[in-house]
């Protein structure tokens, strides 16, 4: 387990075994949350998964969706979440349940548990993934390096060479490489990293779409449910914040249609691809009000406040994060009191 992981481990077992979470939720649990998900899926043996943090069990998920349930929370849709914050309906707690990017295992695993709950949830559709098009940079960089025991590199003009044989080293390079990809300043800088990596390692970018997404026949099987709101995640999942304003514009609006041909149904609600400060800022949030979205989400940590419904392009949400599969963990993540001290008690932001 890396630093990092402990250090927020341990504080979320103190906030939780001293009471402390108890304590503070009526100052800093706002009126409720967004959750995040990515992947529900049984786990895997394998012992290289660097993006484990991306998957939760459907064991785990169904535990959660039941504890919500005996707690009294209402689990709602978008749209309700949006009337709520804008008629400062706050008499129950609410619970909004998001997958982002449209992974085929929603509709395998996640669905068939919200289904016996009766449980509304959204799915924020990337249209490039389902037309096959799409490029999961981050996927294709695990199977690169899951792959080979040694990679060569161009980094800053220099050749690079790295060997990774054993687990732990793949485990050190797959971080190296991810946060000096993710950080590149433009987000065609980092495709084209990872799809030169993709192309001499011969891991089919295609392909891996077609593995982990649903088709827009299998969409169309969820979109077909009241229960399931479908939202728009883009075209190609850029970093929003490093592409220019116009590109912005066309992937938000241009996936909307795409899936509003597709699926007959016009997305109201965006999320913002990656979605943390490096990837949404104040002018995505902006245009997605421009646009005329009535929510946007971004993966910027904390609970709903009623100071948001002056942010409605602008809302965080709390992830269930795989290597924190535990119902207390997320006891202490609703309470709003981790986020908040993350956040240095700052309520709603929107730059
Ligand atoms: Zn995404």
């Amino acid at each position: 387990m890396s630093l990092r992981q402990t250090i927020i481990r341990s504080g979320l077992e103190t906030l939780y075994f001293s009471g402390a979470h108890v304590a503070l939720r009526p100052l800093l649990g706002g009126v409720g949350a967004i959750l995040t998900l990515h992947h529900v899926r049984p786990p895997r043996p394998d012992r290289f998964q660097p993006n484990h943090l991306l998957e939760v069990t459907p064991r785990f998920f169904e535990r959660v969706i039941k504890s919500l349930r005996r707690s009294g929370i209402d689990i709602v849709s978008l749209d309700e979440m949006h009337r709520r914050l804008s008629e400062g309906d706050f008499a129950r707690r609410l619970v909004c349940l998001t997958f982002d990017d449209g992974y085929r295992d929603t509709l395998q695993y996640a669905y068939p548990i919200l289904k016996a709950a009766a449980a509304p949830f959204a799915i924020y559709v990337v249209s490039s993934f389902a037309d096959r098009l799409g490029e999961l940079w981050w996927l294709a960089l695990e199977a690169v390096i899951a792959n080979n025991n040694r990679i060569g590199l161009m980094i800053a003009g220099r050749n690079r060479t790295f060997d990774c044989t054993s687990v732990a080293e793949k485990r050190a390079l797959f971080d190296e490489l991810y946060w000096y990809v993710r950080s590149r300043p433009t987000d065609a800088e980092t495709r084209a990293i990872v799809r030169d990596l993709a192309a001499c390692y011969r891991v089919d970018m295609a392909a891996l779409c077609e593995q982990h997404c649903m088709s827009w026949q299998e969409l169309a099987e969820l979109a077909a449910d009241p229960l399931v709101t479908i939202g728009a995640h883009t075209v190609n999942h850029p970093m929003l914040a490093k592409v220019a304003e116009d590109t912005v514009r066309s992937e938000m609006n241009l996936s909307r249609s795409v899936i509003e041909a597709a699926l007959s149904v016009k997305p109201q609600h965006l999320s913002y691809p990656v979605g943390d400060r490096s990837s949404a800022g104040a002018r995505e949030f902006r245009i997605a009000a421009d646009l005329g979205f009535k929510t946007a989400v971004t993966t910027r940590p904390g609970v709903l406040f009623r100071e948001h419904r002056a942010h409605l392009t602008a809302l965080p949400r709390i992830s269930l994060n795989g290597e924190f599969q535990r119902l207390r963990y997320v006891r202490v993540l609703l309470s709003g009191s981790a986020t908040a001290m993350w956040n240095g008690f700052r309520r709603a932001e929107a730059a």
